[in-house]
C-alpha cells in the first residue's frame, strides 16, 4: 500500500483539495492500524479450563471415578463447565468493552486542504495531505517535513530512545511518535498498515499484556480463601477417616468440600464490574484508559484540577485592551465577529495593531463553515482572532501576503509564544514574562494588568519587535517593544460550583493548580467556591523546596496554586502522594504528561488537550468539564462498592455451606449432615450466580459521593465481619434449626441416623432454608449501612429478575424427582417450607441489628464507600 508521495513543494503547501483527499481515501483506504484482536476466543475458553483451579477439578474428576462416585465426577464436571463458561462470557464482555473504550478516543489531525486549515479524524488522512503539527501533537502518520522550526519528537515508543529527536526540513517523523517543541508542517507518506508503527504492532501484538495489579490481588483474595477451602478439605479428610470412612472415599468427600468452596469465579465477576463501570463513565463522558483505573478513582482523596476549560467554560471573549494611549471596552457575544471597540479613534488603532500582532503570535483560528464561524485551534488564541475581526484588521488576507517564517507554540516555561513574519516578531504571552523582555519602562501595563486580573479576567501582554533574520530568531525574545495588554473573560462552568461542593461533601480535598495569574485564580476560585478557609493562594516560584514542607503545605482544602510550571506540577503529585493520598491530577499540555504519570490517576482533556497529555492520562474528559471528573469518582465509588457487594454475598454463602460439614465433624457424624456435595454445588453455580451478578450491576445511588473514600482492600475487616460475623451465623442459624426442626418433628433423636425418607426432606428443608436466607442477603448486601427497610426493594432493575430465576432453580433442584434424588434433598411438607422461609426474616433481622449496633458505635454515622 505505498503510495508516492505528491511533493511537489508548492502545492505541497497548499495541502489537498477535499476532493483529491475523498478519492485517494477511497482508493489506498482508511489511516488506522489493522484491528489488534485481544486473544483470540477459542484460546480465552481454553485458558478457562486449563488454570490452575480447573486442573484441580479435573484431578478431582479423576478421583471421584476413581472411587466409584460418577454422580461425583458430572457434578464437578459441570462446575468446570459453568464455571470455565461463565468466566470465559465475563471475560469476553469486559475485552469488547475495553475495545470500545478504545474508539471512543478522540483522535484529529489539523492539515491544510484547499488551502485552508482543517481539522480531519486522524482516519481520513491520505498520502500527500499537508499535517499542520505543533507539540503535543501526536504524529498520525508516516510523515516527510517540508518545515520545520524547533520541532523535535519523542520517539521512544519505536525506538527506546528518550531523548527527543531534532528533526529539520525533508526528515522522516513515523506515526505513534509526538511532537514535543517546536511547530512544522509535513506530508503524509504512508498511512493505516504501511506504517512502520503497524510492522511493530504486528510484532508486539504476540505478547499478551503483564496483569494488572488489581488482578493479581485478586489472585491472592482467591488464593487465600482456596488456600482455606483446601486447609479445610483436609482437616475433613482427617475426621472422616477418624470416623471409619474409607479413605478413597474420605479423600473424595473431602476434595468435594474444598472445590465447593473456593470461589473460582471471582476474578471474571470483579472484571466485568470494572468494565461495567467503565461504560457507564463513557456515556458520562469519562474515558477510563484501562479497567484498573475505575477502582482507583473510586478512593481518589485529592483532586489537583486547573482553571481553564476545566472549572471555566474556555470559550473566552476579550473585554479589555490596554494600549499606551488609553484603554478600550470590546464589546460583542460569542465568537461574532461584529462587535464594538469603544475608545477613541487614537486607542482604536493601538488596539488592531495589538490584535494583528496577537494574532500573527498564534495559531488559533476562526474559520468559516456552513455560513457560521467555528473557532479552530486554543480558544483564547480564537478569541484574539475575533477581537481582530471586532477591530476591523482582516488577518487573513495579510497574512497571505506575508507569510509565517517560522512559529514558536506557547511554551508553558516561558509563558509566551511567537511566530517570525518577515523581519518582525510577534510575541505575545504572561504579562510577567513579556513586559520582562521589554526594556523600555512599563509599570502602568504591569498596573492594567493586576487590575485586569484581579477582576478575574486573563491576562496577556502582545509585543513585538522588528529588524529579526530568521538565523537569529531564537535569541530574539528579548529588546521586545511592548504594545498592550488583552484581558479575556472566561466565565466559569455553570456546574462547576455544585461539582466542587459535591468534592467537599466527599471528603475530597480540591486544590487549583493552574499556570494563570494568581490575581485571575484566585477570582476564579473564589467564584465557584474552591478558596478554601484559609485563603491560601501561592505562586509556583514561592513554592518551598523541601518536599515535606510542600505536602505540608498544600495538604489541605481549596489552596489555589497559581504561575505553576509543568515541573510543580510533578512536584505537588509526588508531594501529596508521599502524604498518603490518593491523587487525581489534571492536565492538557505535554510538559504535562510526567505530572499526570505520577499522579494517581492523571486526567487529560479530550476537547482541548494535547495528544501526548491523553497518551499520558488514565482518564479523559471528553467535554473537559470538572463536574465529569466528580462523576467518575462517584463512579468508580459505586463500582467499588458493588464489588465488596457481591463480595459479602458469596462469602455468606460459603459459611452456610459449610456449617453442616464442620457440624457432622464437630459432633462425630451424630448430627447428620445437613447438605451434601452436591448441594452445595447446586448453590454455588446455581442459584447464587445470578444474584451475584445482579449485585454487581446495582446503579450507583446519590449516597455514594458522602463521605469519605473507602481506600484500600476489596476484602477488608467490614466485608469478613459482615460475611463471617452476622450473615453466614444467621444463614446458618436459620438452615440448621429448620434442617433439626424437621427432623425432630419426624420422631428422630439425637445420636440416631434418621431413616432415608425423612433425612432427605430434612435436607431439602435446609437447602431451601439457604437459598432464601441468600435471597434476604442479596438484599441485605445492597447496603453496608442501611437495613432493608430502608434501602426499599427497587432501584436495582436486574435484582427482581435474578431472585426469580433463583425461586426457579431451587423449585427444580427440589422438585424434579431425578434431580432430587441425585442432589439428595426432596421437596419439604408445608411445615418445612414455612421452617425455612423463616431464613428470611432471620437474615433481614440479623443485618438490620448488626447495622444498627455499627451505626451506633462510630463516633460519626457510618458513612463509608457510599452504600
Ligand atoms: P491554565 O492553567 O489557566 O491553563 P496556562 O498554563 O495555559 O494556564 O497559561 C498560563 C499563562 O500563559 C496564561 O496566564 C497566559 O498568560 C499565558 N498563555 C497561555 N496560553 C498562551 C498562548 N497560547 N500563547 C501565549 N501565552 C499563553
Ligand atoms: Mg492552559
Amino acid at each position: 500500500m505505498t503510495v508516492a508521495t505528491t511533493a511537489v513543494p508548492e502545492s505541497a503547501r497548499a495541502g489537498l483539495t477535499t476532493t483529491q483527499a475523498h478519492r485517494l481515501l477511497a482508493t489506498v483506504g482508511t489511516n488506522a492500524l489493522p484491528v489488534t484482536r485481544g486473544p483470540q476466543a477459542w484460546r480465552m475458553l481454553l485458558g478457562q479450563f486449563t488454570h490452575f483451579f480447573a486442573l484441580m477439578l479435573w484431578a478431582a474428576t479423576g478421583f471421584a471415578l476413581l472411587a466409584g462416585m460418577p454422580q461425583l465426577a458430572v457434578a464437578i464436571v459441570v462446575v468446570i463447565l459453568v464455571n470455565g463458561g461463565f468466566a470465559f462470557w465475563q471475560e469476553y464482555r469486559a475485552d469488547r468493552a475495553a475495545d470500545r473504550l478504545r474508539d471512543l478516543m478522540p483522535a484529529t489531525a489539523t492539515v491544510r486542504r484547499d488551502g485552508r486549515r482543517r481539522t480531519v479524524p486522524v482516519a481520513e488522512l491520505v498520502p500527500g495531505d499537508l499535517v499542520l503539527l505543533e507539540s503535543g501533537d501526536r504524529v498520525s502518520a508516516d510523515l516527510r517535513t517540508v518545515q520545520a522550526v524547533g520541532l523535535a519528537v519523542d520517539e521512544s515508543l519505536l525506538t527506546g530512545e528518550s531523548v527527543p529527536r531534532r528533526a529539520a526540513g525533508g526528515e522522516a517523523l513515523y506515526a505513534g511518535t509526538f511532537v514535543v517543541e517546536g511547530a512544522g508542517e509535513a506530508v503524509v507518506a504512508k498511512t493505516g498498515s504501511a506504517t512502520r508503527l503497524a510492522a511493530i504492532a504486528a510484532l508486539t501484538r504476540r505478547t499478551p499484556p503483564p496483569r494488572s495489579p488489581l488482578a493479581r490481588r485478586l489472585d491472592r483474595v482467591v488464593g487465600v480463601v482456596g488456600a482455606s477451602a483446601l486447609v479445610v478439605g483436609v482437616l475433613f479428610f482427617g475426621l472422616a477417616l477418624l470416623l471409619g470412612t474409607s479413605a478413597m472415599e474420605g479423600f473424595v468427600f473431602a476434595l468435594g468440600v474444598t472445590v465447593a468452596l473456593v470461589p473460582e469465579g471471582l476474578l471474571p465477576t470483579v472484571t466485568l464490574s470494572l468494565a461495567r463501570g467503565a461504560h457507564t463513565m463513557a456515556t458520562r463522558k469519562a474515558l477510563v484508559k484501562h479497567l484498573e483505573a475505575v477502582e482507583t478513582l473510586g478512593s481518589v482523596t485529592f483532586i489537583c484540577t486547573d482553571k481553564t476549560g476545566t472549572l471555566t467554560r474556555n470559550e473566552m471573549v476579550v473585554t479589555r485592551v490596554w494600549t499606551p494611549a488609553g484603554t478600550a471596552r470590546i464589546d460583542g457575544s460569542g465568537y461574532d465577529p461584529r462587535g464594538t471597540v469603544e475608545a477613541t479613534d487614537e486607542v482604536r488603532g493601538a488596539v488592531a495593531e495589538i490584535a494583528y500582532a496577537a494574532v500573527r503570535a498564534s495559531s488559533g483560528r476562526l474559520a468559516r463553515r456552513d455560513g457560521g464561524w467555528v473557532p479552530s485551534g486554543d480558544p483564547m488564541e480564537v478569541a484574539l482572532h475575533v477581537l481582530a475581526r471586532r477591530a476591523g484588521v482582516d488577518v487573513t488576507t495579510r497574512e497571505r501576503r506575508e507569510p509565517t517564517l517560522a512559529r514558536h507554540p506557547f511554551d508553558p516555561r516561558l509563558l509566551l509564544s511567537s511566530t517570525l513574519v518577515g523581519d518582525t516578531l510577534y510575541v505575545k504571552g504572561a504579562p510577567e514574562s513579556v513586559l520582562a523582555r521589554c526594556p523600555a519602562g512599563n509599570g502602568d501595563a504591569a498596573l492594567a494588568a493586576h487590575a485586569m486580573a484581579d477582576g478575574g479576567l486573563r491576562v496577556l501582554a502582545v509585543a513585538r519587535r522588528r529588524g529579526v533574520r530568521r538565523s537569529t530568531v531564537d535569541g530574539a525574545l528579548a529588546d521586545l517593544t511592548l504594545l498592550g495588554v488583552v484581558g479575556l473573560a472566561d466565565p466559569p462552568r455553570p456546574d462547576a460550583a455544585a461539582a466542587v461542593a459535591s468534592c467537599r461533601r466527599a471528603g475530597i480535598k480540591l486544590a487549583m493548580v493552574t499556570g494563570d495569574h494568581p490575581g485571575t485564580a484566585r477570582a476564579v476560585a473564589e467564584e465557584v467556591g474552591l478558596l478554601g478557609p484559609d485563603r491560601l493562594v501561592l505562586d509556583g516560584p514561592g513554592l518551598p523546596d523541601d518536599d515535606a514542607a510542600l505536602a505540608g503545605l498544600l495538604d489541605r482544602d481549596g489552596v489555589v496554586v497559581a504561575r505553576v510550571k509543568p515541573e510543580d506540577k510533578l512536584r505537588i503529585a509526588n508531594a501529596l502522594r508521599a502524604r498518603g493520598h490518593v491523587v487525581a491530577m489534571t492536565g492538557d499540555g505535554v510538559n504535562d504528561a510526567p505530572a499526570l504519570r505520577a499522579a494517581d490517576i492523571g486526567v487529560a482533556m479530550g476537547a482541548t488537550g494535547s495528544d501526548v497529555a491523553r497518551e499520558a492520562a488514565d482518564l479523559v474528559l471528553l467535554d473537559d468539564h470538572f463536574s465529569t471528573i466528580v462523576a467518575a469518582v462517584e463512579l468508580g465509588r459505586a463500582t467499588f462498592a458493588n464489588i465488596r457487594r457481591f463480595l459479602t454475598y458469596h462469602l455468606t454463602d460459603n459459611v452456610a455451606e459449610l456449617a453442616p460439614f464442620v457440624a457432622w465433624a464437630l459432633t462425630g457424624g451424630r448430627f447428620p449432615l445437613a447438605i451434601g456435595v452436591l448441594q452445595v454445588l447446586a448453590l454455588d453455580i446455581g442459584t447464587d450466580l445470578l444474584p451475584a451478578l445482579a449485585l454487581g450491576a446495582e446503579p450507583p445511588n446519590d449516597r455514594a459521593l458522602k463521605g469519605r473514600a473507602r481506600t484500600g482492600q476489596l476484602i477488608d475487616r467490614a466485608v469478613l465481619g459482615r460475611a463471617f460475623g452476622v450473615l453466614g451465623p444467621a444463614e446458618v442459624l436459620a438452615s440448621l434449626g429448620a434442617f433439626t426442626a424437621v427432623l425432630l418433628l419426624g420422631g428422630w433423636n439425637w445420636g440416631e441416623t434418621p431413616p432415608a425418607a425423612l433425612a432427605a426432606t430434612a435436607s431439602g428443608t435446609a437447602f431451601a432454608a439457604i437459598v432464601l436466607g441468600q435471597l434476604a442477603n442479596a438484599y441485605a448486601c445492597r447496603s453496608e449501612s442501611r437495613p432493608v427497610w430502608r434501602v426499599g426493594l427497587r432501584g436495582n432493575p436486574l435484582l427482581p429478575a435474578a431472585i426469580a430465576m433463583e425461586l426457579v432453580l431451587l423449585a427444580g433442584f427440589l422438585g424434579v424427582p431425578p434431580l432430587a434424588r441425585l442432589l439428595g434433598g426432596t421437596w419439604p411438607a408445608a411445615a418445612g417450607w414455612l421452617l425455612a422461609a423463616a431464613a428470611i426474616p432471620v437474615v433481614l433481622f440479623a443485618d438490620a441489628a448488626a447495622k444498627a449496633v455499627r451505626a451506633r458505635t462510630r463516633k460519626q454515622p457510618f458513612r463509608e464507600g457510599g452504600v
